[in-house]
């Protein structure tokens, strides 16, 4: 009998079937584990790109994987918290409702963090406020676990709490993220009243403080990082071109804020994530027995290094040569623990990231930065003569945060007033010569964008509560930055939204696929993969037909 698709998810519970699943493929039953990496910043180009030296964890995936090479994040608004959120929930930010990393809540008429929670206080330090899911709209891939399988457990741990948080959705287990100014892994009261003992061993074990006072040096030869198709410059001086090795700490010095803050922007926070995911692993008890569990990895030393150097330079070659040997590390460490047929690692990134847009202009390109100050000012005379005729019924505050977006707050006009100031702001933004498209509020309410090639993807990004006033779509390679070095994310162009997704581990069969594919495809992806159900009204939709294991392949 010729099966076309492993079948042990229609199988699964039906006896007398042996023969079947035996000829089906290696497994039959559910993965122990399914770990979700999130890497921060990485551009699906990195797959390839320093691939000739990858010997780890990056190589094990890219070789014996399923790669999808065209996987996007696909809205426009392309920042951390939606990034993840998207990967969990199988649903686009204008679902979920995490459209940003800091949004305009119209109802509250106050700006909020996309996980920062008054309601909390962080565990694991003292008196500060927390972290909660509490903004999240949508259940994930965690919460349908947990509600079909009451023993599996659902476990998430990042650096950024707008990464840990988002993944690991309304109802897990644990959630852990990295404190930067104590230097330890917390979570919140939303969670846990108190810290597991293993954590506080944990930070207590010096795993941040150990490279205080060393140096972040190139992991390979010289020339092996010469061969990079670009040498980025952090900024416009060429003697910037290499700035290893990296001091990390002041040597002599105790560990303080300064060095547990830009310890982030090392590859040994990436580790020390790694570490943890480990002992998670361990006191978890993960993959142990048959209640499928799910482990969060977001990793975000990338993004940190990203931002500051560029996608092509070569301290973002060392953070990926280093990241393969870490996540060699890791899989081992799976392998052992789990057994090297019964976990799924799926990897994918939140977004990915303009090169620094020197180096592109460098290139013949028509790229440019642009300080957010320069739009604030552009627009002003419009507020400045609309006041003037008496349109407002009150002096508007402009304000920009959280990407290219505008919102008035301190201010509150009347309806008509407010349509009429979004227009006219929207109106100048179009005279900028680096605008290409301004949305206002109550057009993309009333789904009345004039840009046909864009105004899908924007959808994507509104949600009617959580949007601001006017949304600004650059050109394409225009970067909106407050400092004069570094790069950015957050458009909705090729470069931010282009990232990898792979699925590598028990029944996945190793391959390339082409087709376009998109980050809310991962969670229904992985749900299929442990056999379970998906709300019928998700964005995404499952891949798992493109790889699964067929005996004889
Ligand atoms: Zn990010």
């Amino acid at each position: 009998m010729l099966i076309e698709r492993c079948p042990f998810r229609s199988l699964r519970g039906i006896g007398g079937l042996v023969s079947l699943l035996v000829s089906c493929g290696t497994w039959a039953e559910p993965p122990r584990l399914v770990v979700v990496i999130a890497v921060d910043q990485m551009r699906a180009d990195y797959v390839d790109l320093f691939a000739e030296h990858y010997v780890g964890g990056l190589r094990r995936l890219r070789d014996e994987g399923a790669v999808f090479t065209e996987g996007h994040q696909d809205h426009a608004l392309t920042w951390t918290a939606p990034g993840h959120a998207t990967i969990a929930t199988g649903v686009f930010p204008s679902r979920h409702g995490i459209v940003a990393n800091d949004f305009w809540d119209r109802v509250a008429q106050q700006p909020v963090g996309a996980v920062a929670d008054p309601a909390t206080a962080l565990v694991g330090v003292v008196g500060r406020t927390g972290s909660s899911p509490f903004r999240l709209l949508r259940l994930g891939l965690g919460d349908w676990l947990k509600a079909q399988s009451p023993g599996s457990k659902v476990a998430s741990v990042s650096l950024k709490d707008r990464a840990a948080i988002p993944l690991a959705g309304k109802s897990p287990d644990v959630v852990y993220w990295y404190d930067l100014q104590t230097g330890r892994f917390v979570t919140s009261d939303y969670y846990l009243s108190a810290l597991p003992d293993w954590v506080t061993a944990f930070n207590a074990a010096g795993f941040v403080d150990r490279y205080h006072g060393s140096q972040w040096t190139k992991l390979l030869p010289a020339p092996v990082y010469d061969d990079s198709p670009w040498r980025e410059l952090a900024g416009r001086d060429p003697s910037q071109y290499s700035l290893f090795p990296h001091a990390l700490g002041t040597p002599g010095q105790l560990p303080g804020r300064r060095y547990y803050a830009n310890f982030r922007s090392s590859p040994y926070a990436d580790l020390v994530t790694l570490e943890f995911a480990m002992g998670l692993v361990e006191h978890e008890q993960l993959g142990r027995d048959d209640a499928p569990d799910l482990l969060f990895i977001g990793l975000s030393a990338a993004d940190y290094i990203g931002h500051r150097f560029g996608p092509y330079s070569h301290e973002i070659h060392d953070q990926f040569l280093r990241l393969d040997d870490y996540l060699g590390d890791f899989l081992a460490y799976l392998d052992e623990y789990v057994g090297a047929d019964r976990y799924v690692v799926a990897l994918s990134a939140d977004h990915g990231a303009l090169p620094i847009p020197e180096r592109l202009a460098d290139l013949g390109i028509d790229a440019a930065r642009i300080h957010p100050n320069e739009l604030l000012r552009f627009i002003a005379p419009v507020l400045e003569a609309a006041q003037a005729r008496g349109d407002l019924s009150t002096k508007p505050v402009l304000e920009y945060r959280s990407g290219p977006v505008f919102r008035f707050s301190g201010a509150a006009p009347s309806a008509a007033d407010l349509d009429a100031l979004q227009r006219a702001v929207a109106a100048r933004l179009l005279e900028h010569p680096q605008v290409a498209a301004a949305y206002t509020y109550n057009d993309q309410l009333r789904g009345d964008v004039d840009d046909e090639a864009w105004a899908d993807s924007f959808g994507r990004s509104f949600h009617p509560d959580r949007a601001p006033d006017v949304t600004v779509k650059l050109r394409e390679y225009q970067l909106l930055r407050e400092v004069a070095t570094g790069t950015d994310h957050g458009s909705p162009y090729r470069y931010d939204t282009h990232v990898p997704i792979i699925f590598f581990g028990a029944g996945v069969a190793a391959g390339r696929h082409t087709d376009r594919v998109r980050t809310a495809d991962i969670a229904p992806t992985l749900a299929s993969i442990l056999g379970i159900a998906v709300p019928d009204d998700l964005h995404g939709h499952d891949l798992y037909p493109f790889f699964w294991y067929r005996y004889g392949n």
